[in-house]
């Protein structure tokens, strides 16, 4: 088992948590016990990645903006992040739009499996109106008055991602305006508190092929309705194809324009797509994509140390890509007259401001997706059937959108760290040279 390559055993861990929570369903009391000795060896893998996330972006864009030396690069690195951000997630809603409306998954349901739904999911449902309702109410430049902190602790505290990058880049750029002499103690300690954190990331990794076992095990026996899962397999095949298309294109992206191997790319990513596969967070997963994206794809850390939780908080192509397919599928099924060729090209705006929206946690994509079905005129009576409708295979898709999502932010530090000339050799040549134990 040491010699193995870390995605492999990540791989073999995810395998056999999957087996053994189909074999713990199949055995009485097997649920039980798997949610209450299992799973919280999940939880514990998940908060060490969260408790991390926090000083790693601190310390990484602080050190990363001072070495930039010019406030006019980190303007530049702004704007492309933004726009490639935009670009990606607009090819995403119209990949998923595509299929869509080319295979129409949700045309001739039959009357009995919606009876049936409505009955198994309205109240899941009714609870995911009642957050996205919570979301809606705020007014138009609540987004942009929430990157400003208004204390650092608290938005520390409360993980408040864009908060704490606007501090660290406003740390950074003070760090430029003073004299070198007086910066350098606190760059330096910035400088070591992200190789402490990087190093940290290592050791909690060795403990990642266990985490995933006890978390898709988690996944398996939260999860006992096989049936009507086969019905909405079209659906699920929809957003599936679409997302594979779209790690496509990312391949492409990666080889045309910053002239790396696309299995190079993902091999050397494929520990943070796992992770994010099993955790359905992007946030969660932040800080090994962090890792894998300096250390092992060479993108500096000035680059990564901005683009990456900016993409966790606001690049959610996977997410985009989902709402489009469920917003539709879910008009096919209960609301064919709002299938209009106007509807589509809202959900295209839509969809583009709700993924930038959705927190990069399980489930957001499915509450903000109240929103784009709103902005369309979707009968409100309808909401709680439509998401009904979707939620039994919503953890799977969640999974694979969020792999998407993180893969998705990876693809663009490479493409804004080729532009700046900042992609560089990785630090660590060799497959898995970081995880060996020495
Ligand atoms: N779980 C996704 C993420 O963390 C967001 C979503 O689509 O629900 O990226």
């Amino acid at each position: 088992m040491k010699k193995l390559a870390l995605h492999w055993k990540i791989l073999i861990g995810m395998m056999l948590g999957i087996v053994f929570g189909f074999i713990m369903n199949s055995v009485e009391g097997g649920k039980n016990i798997v949610i209450d000795w299992i799973k919280p060896f999940g939880t514990i893998f998940i908060n060490l990645l969260k408790l991390i996330a926090v000083p790693l972006i601190l310390a990484s864009l602080i050190k990363g903006v001072s070495d930039l030396k010019d406030i006019s690069k980190i303007k530049t690195m702004g704007l492309r992040t933004i726009s490639i951000y935009i670009v990606t997630t607009l090819v995403a809603i119209v990949i998923g739009l595509g299929i869509v409306n080319t295979v129409k998954p949700g045309e001739g349901m039959a009357k009995e499996t919606i009876e049936k739904i409505k009955e198994n999911y309205s109240s899941s449902a009714d609870a995911m109106v009642g957050k996205a309702k919570v979301q809606a109410e705020a007014g138009p430049l609540q987004a942009l008055v929430d990157i400003f902190p208004k204390n650092i602790f608290v938005a520390m505290g409360e993980a408040k991602m864009l908060q704490i990058i606007f501090f660290a880049l406003f740390v950074g750029i003070c760090l430029l305006l003073i004299p070198e002499k007086k910066a350098k103690p606190m760059i330096d300690f910035f400088d070591s508190l992200n190789e402490v954190v990087m190093k940290m990331v290592d050791l909690i990794m060795l403990f990642a092929p266990y985490a995933v076992f006890a978390l898709l095990a988690n996944v398996i026996v939260a999860f006992d309705d096989t049936e009507i899962l086969v019905k909405l397999l079209w659906y699920a095949m929809c957003v599936v194809i679409g997302l594979v298309l779209m790690i496509g294109f990312y391949l492409l992206l990666v080889s045309i324009y910053a002239k790396k191997s696309p299995l190079w790319f993902l091999q050397k990513l494929s520990p943070a797509q796992l992770l994010a596969f099993s955790t359905s967070s992007s946030a969660a997963t932040l800080p090994v994509t962090m890792e894998r994206v300096e250390e092992h794809l060479g993108v500096d850390k000035e680059v990564s140390g901005f683009v990456l939780p900016v993409g966790a908080t606001i690049n959610m192509d996977g997410t985009s890509l989902y709402q489009g397919v469920a917003a539709v599928f879910i008009m096919q099924v209960i609301w064919p007259e709002g299938l209009t060729f106007t509807n589509q090209l809202v959900i295209v705006f839509t969809a583009l401001l709700a993924s930038i929206g959705s927190a990069a946690v399980p489930s957001a994509g499915m509450v903000m997706l109240v929103i784009v079905l709103e902005s369309i005129g979707f009968p409100a009576e309808l909401l709680p059937i439509g998401l009904a409708l979707i939620f039994a295979v919503d953890r799977p898709l969640d999974m694979c959108r969020t792999t998407v999502n993180v893969t998705g932010d990876a693809t663009v530090s490479m493409l804004v760290a080729k532009s700046l000339g900042k992609l560089g050799n990785p630090k660590v040549k060799n497959w898995d040279d970081h995880y060996k134990e020495d």
